[in-house]
């Protein structure tokens, strides 16, 4: 059959003009029921236009391409000869959705609009043929809803009001004293679309339009502008969705799941997203429409029995009031759930990953609506990958490139401890896990507000919708009073991989007053409330939480990364309870240990500033003698916990006015404690100041003007391997300088070092593996790489500092601007998180090159904060660095990012080969 517009792709019948690999054009929906089309599924006709009439709708100031309007005329036409009703028609109305659909999923980001061609005269026939007069204006009462909201943008007036339509439902329900939508009477309705429609010419100054042709259009042009409203901007931001994607605009023909009690509709999974076991997981409404489940209005029921018993038995139900009160899909509809499980099975095979569907049944006639990739848990990814390389639908390099390596650090986050105690008030569904615990607050604003003051909080809500994104972003945790497992706080939080619970129906959320109370217990704003997102636990106050444990699915998956890696991985830590922690994570040893931290600790503070008072070297050295012994233990325990794994130990860095105080109070009450005067302190306080102090009196500087300092450390270093050898612990210190620029300043230190290395060790008559290297954070370190590693053993690139330095841009202050420079797209992303590969890693490649070609064995490292940021791994990867260093909870992260990188390397070996 002919096209009917280049840009317009229909699917039912026997048509499906585009398929699932075309989302670019048709957005993940359209290219999925297309797909579902061609596989001969129950899809409800229809058809997509593509996201280039979205870009030609914004370049063109709101029209269309020529012929569309033809085209999509075309196309409702072979969408009633299907259906057999005809659009607008007063005696049997057929009736479309417009949807919106981008090529990555968005969830309710942007706008859709159901029930689209009722109007006055059609509302009858719709009553006619349905024979069903609550049916036929509960849709014309949805209809008229939705439309307000997104094509006439009828919202509350302030944040904090309520939706004016729901509060119009609620006021009608408290007028007939019920609590249910679905206790209105038709007359009821009938009022409420008169009421709605009042409502929408006072404060919009016009009707909605009764002509379907003029809807039609309308909607269309909604929801390509629904692309750029607030939240769907926020959310791409916040994701790295680039702006000029557009979306996708599918029209499709109705059904109905609540034409009654053998309608309905739902949401379901092929595997539980929350813990990734693998059997039908979701929930229906009976007699409802798709959006009630996602808002999250009316609890949902459970589609398996399996499922529903397990849900019952959580919240204390016997089984004979579930099945009275809560029955399941696989009891209600017994061969539609025979159905489903066959499509599910089928969609799941097709597309070798977990689906999420959504479907309706319409008078016991199963319609399958859509099919997208399960956005799930990092504890379900790994289990899933896993699970179906062992059922061999991936392989194992398939499995390992489907989990998202930020992902993994979910996993690595506390639980509540469980000897703690605690004082649980209320159990909701355990949407997403993790335990956390904050201030309660109330909405998205007030989030945003109390954790840019620094402190932790817990968005509650009755439930959530878009609006909240920004609150959600920032929250520790998020928890609902209404909604299923389904809902958009549930499925927002679980992609952000934020701890949620969610239809926690015993609450009673009072915005008005800030306070949430459950069971006699009140929580008001700014209490204390901790969530436990794995049990649906809410408890009042703060609880301890405890490290997590690994799952065997985790251990299984984490070998198979390393048996891909290239990348060595190192972790940065300062303490022996890090090393410990990063050991356990699969660190290969210590790519940065910062000694400065060890001088901050309060019992060495005042030795440190003795030291940096000293007139003169003999006075240094005797401050530092006093260090020495600390410093000597320190290194004792972090060598210790790493035995036979390498440590690189940094020399002192920072410049050393931030070891003094600033303010004056403070430099009074020190100066006698330390045995000196207010005046000599002040003096050398005002002495150490610089106006640019990260390019000043620091890093090697230090120990080429005060040679002391690093030669204590150095000895301390020495002294601490040498002790741990004579208890037969292998110690292997790597000793770095920070900020070396000129093979000169290098050569100086490592000489020094070396001559303790040999006083000590001449001493103790042992031997020992030590190597002295550099780090490469100055850019014309990266540029004199030749000359500086033919004296250094290794390089270890600072990509924080030389980030600062290439971009000459300061790390401490540029936050408050960066945002601007994204914002406005001159940075894609912020450099110090992902790794600026043109300009930052461009001096990187020079400086492996030089550094290599004068130094076959010259080992490099990264320790900068990008040694943890899977972007920043691979980039490390392909620049053919020896290892990544990051921070020991993003350790399993780099493990699968440097797997990732090797495997994609591979692949795109092989695609050069195929060519
Ligand atoms: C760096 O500059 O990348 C680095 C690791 O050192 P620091 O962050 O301590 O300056
Ligand atoms: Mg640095």
């Amino acid at each position: 059959m002919a096209r009917l517009h280049p840009e317009i792709y229909f699917f039912g019948g026997k048509i499906a003009e585009g398929r699932s690999r075309m989302r670019d054009l048709l957005g993940g929906k359209g290219a999925n029921l297309a797909e579902m089309a061609s596989l001969k599924l129950p899809v409800p006709p229809g058809f997509t236009v593509s996201t280039r009439v979205c870009i030609y709708f914004y370049q063109h100031g709101s029209s269309y391409p020529k012929g569309l309007t033809q085209g999509v005329a075309k196309g409702i036409a072979r969408i009633e000869k299907l259906m057999g009703r005809k659009f607008g028609d007063r005696k049997n109305p057929l009736l479309v959705s417009v949807r919106s659909g981008a090529r990555v999923s968005m969830p309710g980001m942007m706008d859709t609009v159901l029930n689209l061609g009722l109007t006055d005269e059609t509302v009858n026939g719709l009553e006619a043929v349905s024979n069903n007069p609550r049916f036929a204006w509960d849709s014309y009462r949805r209809f008229c809803q939705m439309y307000g909201d997104v094509v006439l943008k009828l919202k509350p007036e302030k944040k904090t009001d309520p939706d004016p339509f729901e509060e119009l439902m609620d006021r009608k329900k408290a007028l007939r004293g019920v609590s249910q939508d679905l206790d209105l009477t038709v007359d009821d309705l009938k009022e409420l679309v008169a009421e709605f429609r009042d409502l929408i010419r006072r404060r919009v100054g016009r009707d909605i339009p009764q002509d379907p042709q003029e809807q039609l259009w309308e909607a269309i042009g909604a929801v390509f502008g629904s692309w750029n409203n607030e939240r769907a901007i926020a959310y791409r931001k916040f994701n790295n969705i680039p702006d000029d994607w557009g979306t996708a605009v599918t029209v499709q023909s109705m059904v109905f799941g609540n034409l009654g009690s053998d309608c309905a509709t739902g949401v379901s999974f092929t595997r539980d997203p929350a813990t990734g076991e693998k059997g039908i997981y979701g929930e229906f409404l009976l007699n409802a429409q798709g959006e009630d489940v996602v808002a999250g209005i009316r609890t949902p029921l459970q589609i398996s029995l399996a499922a529903g018993r397990k849900s019952a038995e959580r919240n204390g139900i016997g089984e004979q009031e579930r099945k009275a009160a809560q029955p399941t899909l696989e009891e209600t509809f017994p061969t539609v759930y025979r159905e489903l499980l066959k499509i599910s099975a089928g969609l799941e095979k097709h597309f070798r990953d977990m689906q999420d569907m959504e479907f309706t049944i319409e008078r016991g006639r199963l319609f399958m609506l859509q099919t997208r990739t399960g956005k799930r848990t990092a504890e379900a990814a790994v289990r899933i990958a896993v699970d179906m390389a062992g059922e061999r639908l991936l392989d194992r390099r398939g499995a390992l490139m489907r989990v998202e390596p930020a992902q993994l650090e979910q996993l690595l986050h506390p639980q509540l401890d469980p000897k703690a105690k605690k004082q649980v008030i209320a159990r909701g569904l355990p949407a997403s896990p993790g335990a956390v615990t904050g201030e309660a607050v109330f909405s998205a604003d007030e989030a945003v507000a109390v954790v840019g003051a620094g402190r932790p909080v817990i968005l509650v809500r009755l439930e959530t919708s878009p609006e909240d994104i920004h609150g959600m972003q920032v929250a520790q945790g998020i928890l609902t009073a209404r909604g299923g497992m389904t809902s958009h706080a549930a499925v927002v939080a679980r992609g952000m991989g934020k701890c949620c619970v969610a239809g926690c129906g015993e609450l009673n959320v009072d915005y008005a007053a800030g306070a949430v109370s459950a069971n006699g217990v009140v929580i008001r704003r700014g209490e204390y409330l901790t969530l436990d997102g794995s049990t649906g636990e809410v408890i009042a106050g703060r609880v301890a939480t405890v490290e997590p444990t690994m799952s065997p699915a985790f251990e299984k998956f984490m070998r198979w990364a390393d048996a891909e890696r290239r990348l060595g991985i190192r972790a940065n830590a300062d303490t022996p309870n890090d090393a410990k922690v990063a050991r356990e994570f699969g660190a290969e040893g210590i790519g940065l240990c910062r000694t400065e931290h060890m001088f901050f600790e309060a019992e060495r503070i005042d030795a440190v500033r003795q030291m940096i008072l000293a007139e003169n070297a003999e006075q240094r050295a005797r401050a530092l003698e006093k260090i020495l012994p600390m410093q000597r233990a320190d290194f004792v325990g972090i060598l210790k916990e790493m035995a036979g794994l390498p440590v690189t130990i940094r020399l002192l860095d920072p410049p050393l006015h931030e070891f003094l105080p600033k303010e004056e109070h403070e430099i009074r009450e020190l100066a006698p404690k330390i045995g000196t005067t207010y005046e000599h302190l002040k003096k050398v306080c005002d002495g150490l100041f610089e106006f640019n102090p990260m390019l000043g009196h620091r890093g090697c500087r230090l120990g080429i003007t005060y040679p002391e300092i690093y030669k204590a450390q150095a000895r301390a270093i020495f002294e601490a391997a040498t002790e741990l050898r004579s208890q037969g612990i292998k110690a292997i210190p790597e000793i770095m300088l920070p900020l070396i620029g000129d093979r000169k300043e290098f050569d100086i230190l490592a000489g020094e070092i070396r001559e303790v290395a040999r006083t000590v060790l001449g001493n103790k008559g042992a031997r020992l593996t030590y190597s002295i290297g550099t780090m490469i954070e100055v850019p014309r370190a990266c540029m004199e790489a030749d000359q500086i590693a033919a004296s250094a053993e290794f390089f270890s690139f600072g990509t924080n500092d030389l980030t600062q330095m290439t971009y000459g841009l300061s790390r401490d202050d540029s936050a408050k601007f960066l945002y601007t420079y994204i914002e406005r797209g001159i940075y894609k992303k912020d450099p110090f998180q992902e790794l600026d590969a043109d300009g930052v890693g461009g001096l990187m490649k020079i400086a492996i090159e030089l550094g290599r070609k004068t130094n076959k064995k010259l080992k490099i490292g990264i320790c900068g904060e990008h040694g943890g940021d899977p972007a920043s791994v691979k980039l490390c990867h392909r620049l053919g660095l020896d290892y990544v260093s990051c921070s020991p909870y993003r350790v399993p992260v780099a493990r699968l990012a440097a797997a990732q990188a090797a495997i994609e390397q591979r692949q795109t070996k092989r695609e050069f080969k195929d060519i």
